[in-house]
């Protein structure tokens, strides 16, 4: 079915988009400007007239219709919310449906709390702001305060304390959900080596950077892709250079995000273990085999808990474990045993993510993706609100993504001194993150200052293709950096 979004006399595309997929998931909308006729029978209007001084929205869906209209405001920010607002309101009564996070179309909800408790309101008061001003259930705003008020407490203090970033961006196999750049081990054989070896290159020069500003790593985060899906001794390589030319002295955590079940060798664990990286991820998804089955990951649920029990044996004290709610085929039931068995293993932080599909995701042309049933995915994102905070895993950091189930989140949850710092910063774009290799970008924070950013290329034979270009880019890093120096 195709659905028209006209757009009169106003610029606000982009926010008007965002609310009707809210209601209209998964379509692709024909736009039109000002007098162009849609050619379909659903079609949204927006329209801001000066000359009558209004603002309206009209909707037809599915037969049904509705208008509305009020004076306009004067300013362009307020104009833009309030006819965001009249269309969500008119949806909201079209479709009958009462999206959890209300009409806060944004990716990071505790942005908006935490911002407002800096500015010195009450928590009493911003839940109020937020339930007033975006119809955000009450559910949503509790969880959004919990994670604010816990993300208080670990944040950094220093611009020149930072993060590194590094990326491995290969994988076993391909998840059906996954719109990474992520490649399989078997078709990049032949360029892992050469990539191991760029990003040790890379690091030695962030290494550099880094001494001479004088800045403070507070967090490594070796991520991908799957880390663990190169082999022990390149995985060593990579570390052994981080040993030797970045300052570890003032490290409050270092993660490698193992990830794959299938990938985790012992041989791999221990020289995660000695190189001191103090936190890994084993992310089962679910522990249902058929349902993994369908994801193309190979590996089991029995693999997934071995993996754990070997990284506990190996004498690893910070292990996370990712979900996913609403896998095709997966059932609130489901979903509710592999909860309740995770939590028997007891890892330090657990995070629940809600399924998100790109258009690069293999899932999204299949028949599996539509039958998923929202309602039943809401409950099992709070099912596990309920649950984790009950048994003492506290919600930590918490974003949305477009594309996303329901238009729900993704949640970390974790024992208390157990959170990781990166997934709150990198949320946050309140500390510098350095990145290197292929798809990583380096951001730079300077306080009350426009955010710097600087990408890497996205693929990996572009990374060791056009290293030297990449490497030219580091003046503009090293810049900022100088910048940043100046700062106790
Ligand atoms: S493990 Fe992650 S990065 Fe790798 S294919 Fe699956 S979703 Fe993509």
């Amino acid at each position: 079915m195709n659905y028209a979004l006209i757009f009169r006399g106003h610029n606000f595309e982009y926010e008007v988009q965002a609310v009707a997929k809210i209601f209209i998931p998964g379509v692709r909308f024909q736009l039109c400007r000002e007098q162009d006729a849609p050619e379909t029978e659903n079609w949204i209007l927006t329209e801001l007239n000066p000359v009558q001084n209004r603002m309206q929205v009209k909707i037809r869906l599915h037969g049904m219709q509705y208008e509305d209209s009020l004076p306009a405001v004067p300013e362009t920010a307020e104009q833009e919310f309030q006819l965001c607002r009249m269309l969500w309101q008119g949806l909201q009564k079209l479709t009958g449906y009462q999206p959890p996070w209300g009409m806060l179309t944004g990716i990071r909800p505790v942005r908006k709390v935490l911002d407002a408790l800096g500015q010195g309101m009450p928590p009493g008061q911003v839940c109020e702001m937020l339930k007033q001003k975006y119809q955000i259930s009450d559910r949503k705003i509790k969880l959004a305060l919990d994670t604010a008020l816990v993300q208080q407490a670990v944040l950094p203090h220093s611009p020149r304390e930072i993060g590194l970033y590094l990326s491995i961006p290969f994988c076993p196999t391909r998840c059906s959900y996954c719109s990474f750049v992520s490649h399989s081990v078997a078709s990049a054989k032949n360029l892992i080596p050469e990539y191991v070896q760029k990003l040790c290159e890379e690091i030695k020069i962030l290494g550099n950077l880094i001494q001479n500003y004088a800045l403070s790593v507070q967090s490594v985060y070796i991520g991908g892709g799957t880390p663990t899906a190169v082999s022990a001794g390149q995985l060593r390589q990579i570390m052994q250079t981080v040993q030797e030319f970045i300052n570890l002295e003032h490290i409050r955590e270092y993660t490698v995000e193992a990830g794959r079940p299938d990938t985790m060798t012992e041989e791999k664990l221990q020289v995660i273990r000695e190189m001191q990286a103090d936190r890994i991820s084993v992310n089962p998804q679910t522990l249902r085999n058929s349902v993994l089955q369908k994801t193309g990951r190979c590996h089991t649920a029995e693999q997934a808990v071995e993996a754990f029990r070997l990284a506990r044996k190996l004498g690893f004290a910070n292990i996370n474990m990712d979900l996913i709610a609403g896998l095709p085929s997966d059932t609130e039931q489901g979903f509710a045993d592999t909860l309740r068995k995770v939590m028997e293993l007891h890892p330090e932080s657990i995070t629940v993510h809600t399924l998100t599909v790109k258009r690069a995701g293999n899932l999204y042309h299949d028949t599996a993706y539509q039958k998923i049933e929202i309602p039943a995915v809401e409950k099992m994102t709070e099912l596990s609100a309920r649950l984790l905070p009950a048994a003492g895993w506290r919600p930590y950091y918490l974003y949305r993504q477009k594309n996303t189930v329901g238009n729900l989140e993704n949640v970390g949850y974790a024992l208390p001194g157990k959170e990781n710092l990166y997934n709150i910063l990198i949320m946050d774009d309140r500390q510098t993150i350095l990145g290197a290799g292929c798809g990583a970008s380096s951001k730079i924070i300077l306080p009350g200052q426009k955010i710097t950013r600087v990408m890497n290329y996205k693929f990996p034979y572009e990374y060791i293709g056009r290293f030297d270009e990449l490497m030219a880019k580091k003046e503009q890093i090293a810049q900022e950096l100088e910048k940043l120096a100046l700062y106790n």
